[in-house]
C-alpha cells in the first residue's frame, strides 16, 4: 500500500490555518484544559461538548481542584454526556497527577498513558496538541481520512489496519507543528472528509486522494458488521415513605458507577414486570411493597444493551428497613430533590415519567 506524499503535510497544515473552527479548546494552551477536552470529546458531538466544556472547567480549574472534588461533583457536571467511566477516570487521573507529578500534567506519551482512562488516542491528542511532539493520533475521523486517501479497503477494525493507519499517521506527524497537524486531519474528517458525502471539491487533499481517482470514497472506510445490542429488561419504582423517595447509588466502578438512580433490579429469565418490582425491591434494598403501581416504560441505549425499564410507583409505606445490595448508599429525598442528584440519561427518563417535565 503506498505511504503519503510529502506535500500533503504542508498542505494540511495551509487549510487547517484558514479553515479550522474557533473552539474553546483551541484557544488554550493549558494541558489540563486541553486533556479534559480530549476526554469530553470522545464519543461525544463538538457542539454537545463546549457548554460542559466551559462549565467544568468554571468549576474544576487545574489538577489540583478536580482532584480533591466530591465524586459527586465531578458525575454532577458530567451527567449528561453520558460513559461515565470517564468522569470518573479524571478524576482519579488528577490524584496520580498531583501524587506523582506534582500537579502537572506529565508530556511523556507513555507517563500519559499510564494514567486511568488515558488510551493511545488520547495520550497522542495532549501530547502533540500540548506539548508539541511528534505523536500520532487516529480517532474515526482520522480513519475515514486516511482510509479513502490510501484507498484501504481492509476492515478498520482489524488489527492489521490499525497498525497500518498508526503507522501512516505516524508518518505524517513527524516534523513541525504535530499538534495543528493531528487537529488538522481531525478537523478535516470533521468538517469535508465526512462519512456519507465528502465534500471532495473543497478538499486541500484532492490531488493526492487515491479513492477519489480510484474507487468511492463514500464506501470507505470497510467496517465489519458490530454485534446488535443486548436487549434487556429492568425495574425500577418511586418508593415513597412519609413523603420522601428513595434514591441509591451503584458502586464507584462499571456501568454508572457512582450515579443515583431509583431502586430496582434486572428481570430475570421469563420474570414478570410486576413480580420483578416486589423481588427487586426485597432483594436488592431490603423493603417490601404492596400494591405497586405501572406508570410506563423508558428506554435507553448503551453501547452493547438496549435497556427497557418499567416504571413504578409505590404510593403505600414499605415494610422493612433499608438494606442494600449492590448499592453503596442510599438518601430519602423530596421526589423532585432526586433530579438534582448525579444520574445517568435512564434515571432522567424515568424520573420525567414519574415527576413529569423539570420546570
Ligand atoms: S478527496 Fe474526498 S475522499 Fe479524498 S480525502 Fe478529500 S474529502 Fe476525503
Amino acid at each position: 500500500m503506498p505511504s503519503l506524499p510529502r506535500n500533503v503535510r504542508r498542505q494540511l497544515l495551509g487549510w487547517y490555518q484558514s479553515n479550522r473552527r474557533d473552539l474553546p479548546w483551541r484557544r488554550t494552551a493549558d494541558p489540563y484544559a486541553i486533556w479534559i477536552s480530549e476526554a469530553m470529546l470522545q464519543q461525544t458531538r463538538v457542539e454537545t461538548v463546549i457548554p460542559y466544556y466551559e462549565r467544568f472547567l468554571d468549576r474544576f480549574p487545574d489538577v489540583q481542584a478536580l482532584a480533591s472534588a466530591d465524586l459527586d461533583d465531578v458525575l454532577g457536571e458530567w451527567a449528561g454526556l453520558g460513559y461515565y467511566s470517564r468522569a470518573r477516570n479524571l478524576q482519579r487521573a488528577a490524584q496520580i497527577i498531583v501524587e506523582e507529578h506534582a500537579g502537572h500534567l506529565p508530556d511523556d506519551p507513555e507517563q500519559l498513558r499510564a494514567l486511568p482512562g488515558v488510551g493511545r488516542y488520547t495520550a497522542g491528542a495532549v501530547a502533540s496538541i500540548a506539548f508539541d511532539r511528534p505523536e500520532p493520533i487516529v480517532d474515526g475521523n482520522v480513519t475515514r481520512v486516511l482510509a479513502r486517501l490510501l484507498d484501504m479497503h481492509d476492515d478498520v477494525g482489524k488489527p492489521a489496519a490499525q497498525r497500518r493507519l498508526w503507522e501512516v499517521a505516524g508518518e505524517l506527524v513527524k516534523g513541525p507543528e504535530p499538534g495543528d497537524l493531528n487537529q488538522a486531519l481531525m478537523e478535516l474528517g470533521a468538517t469535508v472528509c465526512i462519512p456519507r458525502a465528502p465534500r471532495c471539491l473543497a478538499c486541500p487533499l484532492l490531488r493526492h486522494c487515491q479513492a477519489y481517482r480510484k474507487s468511492d470514497p463514500a464506501g470507505l472506510p470497510v467496517k465489519g458488521r458490530k454485534k446488535p445490542p443486548r436487549r434487556v429488561e429492568a425495574v425500577a419504582a418511586l418508593v415513597l415513605r412519609r413523603g420522601r423517595a428513595l434514591a441509591v447509588r451503584r458502586p464507584p466502578s462499571g456501568l454508572l458507577g457512582g450515579l443515583w438512580e431509583l431502586p430496582g433490579d434486572d428481570l430475570q429469565d421469563r420474570e414478570k414486570a410486576p413480580e420483578g418490582i416486589l423481588r427487586g425491591l426485597r432483594e436488592r434494598v431490603g423493603l417490601e411493597v404492596t400494591n405497586p403501581q405501572k406508570l410506563g416504560t423508558v428506554e435507553h441505549i448503551f453501547t452493547h444493551r438496549l435497556l427497557k425499564l418499567h416504571v413504578f410507583r409505590c404510593d403505600e409505606a414499605p415494610r422493612g428497613r433499608t438494606r442494600l445490595s449492590g448499592f453503596d448508599a442510599h438518601r430519602w429525598l423530596p421526589p423532585t430533590s432526586l433530579r438534582e442528584l448525579p444520574q445517568g440519561g435512564v434515571t432522567r427518563k424515568a424520573l420525567t415519567l414519574l415527576l413529569g417535565e423539570p420546570p
